[in-house]
């Protein structure tokens, strides 16, 4: 079987790995935390990070420590993952969904403005499969209607949005590393702010809400989480972050042989950059023209390539519907792509002969 994602660890995780266990620090203290903290701070050009345990503890975190008013409207992108509406849910706001752009799958800017109320807060910007959002122009809303920013950068790790790294727009961003990002800790997250205040209440709601007060141990004002991130993520982080330019053009080689390989006769394929930034392919997405994609999801099984289908819209999701959000709203972009959409095996460690394989068996298929 080719699988739709394969690691790759080609670096110093195994020496940092053996460095924990030989000196004992495998909790969340020992320095691959703070080191790995440090450099993904620099790396993204944020003045703070913190880890934490994954990336959708992440979003929990910074929603958390923005401090919105009860029941806020926070919007985002229907075409997303479960974590961006779930954070907002549990954190007691009210999420507020926006069709995707057809093409980039990003949300569709200029439906932004549309959604926006007088009980709105935040926006949470998602960049999607590898192609960022347009930042300037949600800034741009954010200034005019006074609104938060959440960045999820999760599937975008080192993307340029014109000459800035992702991660570092708005008053708070957010990482992932799942093993199908662009780098990888097993399970782990981030944290990212240029706001000091902003920055310590992440690590304070990250740490059981902990007091800084050591006459005061044990003895608890707030409920928070235990999102602690430890050092052997660390440490696996700070080996695969020293790689991830390397794992960028790694990335791009295998969208540019999908690309070259793959006709676009039946498929649409995912553009290679936008006026502001260039395809890192988080993923490598396709989608059919005029078919659902289950039946090629199934042919390609039955050929031992591993796909996976699209994000199903927040707005379709049943524990929504349930609770009385999205009543009957329609976003037909985000419910097309979701029928005809899929994506191939694309990970760091699939090699060269499983993409061009799976593009031979593809184009036998669809002819
Ligand atoms: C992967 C991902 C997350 C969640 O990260 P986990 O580490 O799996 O919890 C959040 N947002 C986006 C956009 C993602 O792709």
């Amino acid at each position: 079987m080719i699988p739709v994602n394969r690691p790759l660890f080609n670096g110093n995780e195994k020496q940092y790995l053996n460095d924990c266990i030989d000196s004992g620090w495998v909790g969340s203290e020992g320095e691959f935390v703070s080191k790995f903290e440090t450099k993904m701070a620099e790396y993204v050009g944020r003045k703070y990070a913190t880890s934490c345990s994954n990336g959708s503890a992440a979003l929990d975190l910074a929603i958390r420590a923005l401090e919105l008013p009860a029941k806020s409207e926070i919007i985002l992108p229907t075409m997303t993952i479960i974590s961006c509406a779930q954070s907002i849910v549990t954190n007691g706001h009210i999420p507020v969904v926006v069709d995707c752009d057809l093409e980039t799958f990003n949300i569709k800017t200029e439906d932004i403005e549309k959604k926006i109320t007088s009980r709105t807060r935040a926006i949470m910007i998602v960049h999607i499969y590898g192609l960022c959002s347009n930042i300037d122009e949600i800034l741009i809303l954010a200034d005019k209607y006074n609104l938060k920013i959440i960045e999820d950068a999760a599937e975008v790790h080192g993307l340029n949005y014109k000459s800035k790294k992702c991660g570092s727009f708005g008053d708070i961003s957010t990482f992932s590393f799942y093993p199908n990002k662009h780098i990888t800790t097993g399970e782990g997250g981030m944290v990212l702010t240029d706001d000091p205040h902003l920055i310590n209440k992440v690590q304070y709601y990250k740490n059981l809400c902990f007091s800084n007060d050591p006459n005061k141990r044990f003895i608890h004002d707030e409920i928070g989480w235990n999102y602690r991130f430890t050092n052997l993520q660390g440490a696996l982080g700070l080996a695969q972050l020293e790689q991830l330019d390397q794992f960028i053009s790694r990335k791009k080689h295998i969208g540019n042989l999908y690309n070259t390989h793959l006709s676009s006769n039946f498929l649409q394929l995912p553009l290679e950059k936008l006026s502001y930034c260039e395809n890192i392919y988080w993923v490598y997405p396709v989608v059919l023209k005029k078919h659902n994609s289950d039946w090629l999801r199934t042919k390609l099984y039955e050929r031992g390539i591993a796909t996976r289908p699209f994000f199903y819209p927040i707005h379709k999701q049943p524990v929504f519907l349930k609770s009385g959000l999205f009543n009957n709203e329609s976003l037909p972009n985000s419910e097309k792509l979701y029928e005809q959409g899929l994506y191939l095996p694309s990970g760091l460690g699939n090699t060269d002969e499983e993409i061009l394989k799976t593009c031979e068996v593809i184009s036998h298929i669809l002819k």
